[in-house]
């Protein structure tokens, strides 16, 4: 960029916006625009993806006219503008037409530095007649994986959007997406003919997020004791599978005094809407939901994400996960999953009537998804790694589960042998606890009724309790040596490379089984959580800083975090600012906000210490 471009930039980004620096690929980006280029983006969720049009659009000249599907997010959007001092609007189907009318005047009178816009909005005559009577600064076309006709968030109007590079040729477009893959990246080019863009691609790692899986046992107590363990007062979303489900736990936390709200598409769209509302406005509310909420949550202060069943496929698990800490800070991914997960979701495939090829697609999905949780290693490197950035094969990332206690493993050849001649000699028509009480050699009256209590194999495993050989188990089907079968049940049948195992030519190491009590405290319960404060800061004092947001937020009617994210309010329990100039130094504050809010918050740090 220009040198001139550079300055202008960074003075937006500070005085605006109140940061000291950009992110990532942000200058890069920036400049490219503002210099008149064209540019796809692909970045992570939280990776900061707005900055890269919203500076252009206030550097240059005219209103930047954004493109976005998530109309409900638009007036959040706006507003969080409007209170950092920029001239932004927006155009959807929510609007009269007097209000719709007088955003039209502003925008041809040069008034705006950003428009945004749905996009069945924008391919109106009457909206492109619009354009080519004002000044245009740019064109950014947010979430542009909708043009992918094989995406699950395709929209028909988005592949018209080519319409913009035909029309206004010299005016440059931006295109952003957080979907990874490089199928859905070449469509986008094609279809919204960026063939001459730049392509900008960010890691896709999401580094501020620990990833945990735990073994389920009496998964609502875990989660329960998670939440309580570092997460109290913290705002998240509890994935279940099923409606059912939603609603019992949602009732379970609020019986643990939690403020817990179900969402799942058997509600109301009332009471939809309005649960979404009270997550989006208030603090530390828990949604527990079916993965029918999500799509565009950008509340930027989700601190974790849990999972009360597995997922069918580490997309959509990367997808739910991601929502955590989009505002950078520490939040935690967490998923408990046991052996009745794998086998309800491979009965699910196997019966679901779809083709044969489609099957295959989805069974090798699952199988990712169960190496994820099976591995030893780093969790962030199986991630990334399914997402195309191969990392070492030591690598370690120090935020996982597995870097930060790591699992010892132990030669599991014997135990292992032990199942699967287990399955053999039943005649691989039982489940995996019916071989389990086998090998534990317990008589239940179907162990004696198929006269199992006298196999060779009956009572030979005595070295894990139950809990014990699930963990094995999972860990055979998890490496390919089981497949549970839904016609029979989920009964558990030896793969062709199980041979080799049963006969001792290869060897399987599997994760230490622990003969823990149920019920029995997570190691890991001592390390550093979410919602730990950085030392020296003042937690009575964030207290009163947060009651203070909560009060602007409310009175202007606009989500907390609008006025200020939780680390700026962190930084300033720490550095306890005195005066203006101070405070102008936290990161996050803006000249606009100073001036608004910055005498209610200096107030508060001294009412506070
Ligand atoms: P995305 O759209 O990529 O998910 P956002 O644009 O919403 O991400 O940005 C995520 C968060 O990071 C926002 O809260 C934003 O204010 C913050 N952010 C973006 N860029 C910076 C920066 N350079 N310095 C500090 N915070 C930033
Ligand atoms: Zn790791």
């Amino acid at each position: 960029m220009t040198d001139g471009g550079i300055a202008r930039a960074r003075e937006v980004l500070g005085r605006v916006f109140g940061y000291r620096e950009f992110r990532g690929h942000q200058q890069e980006i920036i400049g490219h625009l503002v210099d008149g280029g064209d540019a796809l983006v692909l970045m992570p969720t939280g990776g900061g993806k707005s900055l890269c049009y919203q500076i252009p659009s206030i550097v240059r000249d005219g209103a930047g006219v954004v493109v976005s599907p998530l109309i409900a997010l638009m007036q959040d959007q706006v507003d969080a503008l409007k209170l950092a001092g920029v001239n932004a609007a927006f155009l959807n189907s929510s609007l009269d037409a007097r209000a719709a009318r007088e955003v039209e005047q502003a925008f041809e009178a040069g008034e705006l530095d950003l428009l945004y816009v749905a996009p069945e909005r924008l391919l109106t005559d009457r909206f492109l007649a619009l354009l080519e009577r004002s000044k245009v600064a740019l064109f950014a076309i947010d979430e542009a994986h909708c043009v992918s006709q094989w995406g699950h968030d395709f929209r028909p109007e988005y592949i018209q959007l080519s319409v913009l590079h035909e029309r206004f040729p010299s005016i440059p477009r931006i295109a952003l997406t957080a979907t990874a893959d490089a199928i859905t990246r070449q469509e986008i080019l094609d279809r919204l003919g960026l063939n001459d863009s730049r392509v900008f691609v960010s890691s896709f790692d999401r580094p501020n997020i620990r990833y945990r899986v735990v073994e389920k046992d009496a998964a609502r107590e875990q989660l329960g004791r998670f939440l309580k363990d570092g997460h109290e007062g913290a705002a998240g979303i509890v994935y279940c599978q099923s409606r059912r489900k939603v609603d019992e736990t949602a009732v379970w936390l609020a019986g643990l005094g939690m403020n817990a709200l179900p969402y799942h598409a058997g509600l109301d769209a009332d009471v939809r809407r309005e649960h979404q509302q009270r997550f989006l406005r208030e603090d530390g509310i828990v949604m527990v939901a079916t993965v029918a909420f999500g799509m565009g949550i950008d509340k930027p202060d989700v601190r974790f994400v849990a999972h009360l069943d597995l997922p069918q496929s580490l997309e959509g698990y990367y997808q739910e996960t991601g929502r955590a800490g989009r505002d950078g800070e520490a939040s935690e991914a967490w998923l408990a999953y046991g052996l009745s997960d794998v086998v309800l979701l491979r009965n699910r495939i196997d019966e679901s009537g779809s083709p044969d090829e489609v099957k295959r697609i989805e069974r090798r999905k699952l199988d990712a998804m169960l190496g994820y949780c099976e591995t030893t290693h780093c969790r962030r490197r199986v991630l990334l790694d399914y997402f195309g950035e191969t990392l070492d094969a030591d690598y370690q990332c120090g935020n996982c589960d597995n870097c930060m206690e790591p699992p010892e493993t132990i030669d599991g050849t014997v135990p292992a042998q032990k199942l699967l001649s287990a399955a053999l000699r039943t005649g691989q028509r039982f489940g995996a606890g019916h071989l389990i009480d086998l090998l534990l050699g317990k008589a239940t009256p179907r162990m004696v009724q198929f006269g199992h209590d006298k196999l060779p194999t009956f009572a030979i495993g005595t070295e894990f309790d139950d809990m014990g050989w699930r963990a094995v188990a999972r860990q055979l089907i998890a490496a390919g040596y089981l497949h549970a079968n839904a016609e029979r049940f989920g009964a558990l049948q030896l793969t062709e490379s199980a041979r080799a195992l049963l006969k001792g030519e290869v060897e399987i190491r599997i994760r230490k089984v622990s003969r823990r009590k149920t019920g029995s405290r997570d190691r890991s319960a001592k390390v550093k959580r979410s919602t730990e404060l950085p030392p020296g800061t003042d937690a009575a004092l964030l207290d009163v800083l947060r009651a203070c947001r909560r009060r602007l937020a409310s009175e202007q009617g606009v989500p907390a975090y609008v006025v200020f994210h939780d680390a700026t309010l962190v930084e300033m329990a720490m550095v306890k600012p005195q005066t203006l100039d101070d405070l102008r130094r936290v990161s996050g504050v803006g000249e606009t906000k100073l001036s608004r809010y910055g005498d209610a918050f200096l107030e508060a740090l001294r009412e506070g210490t």
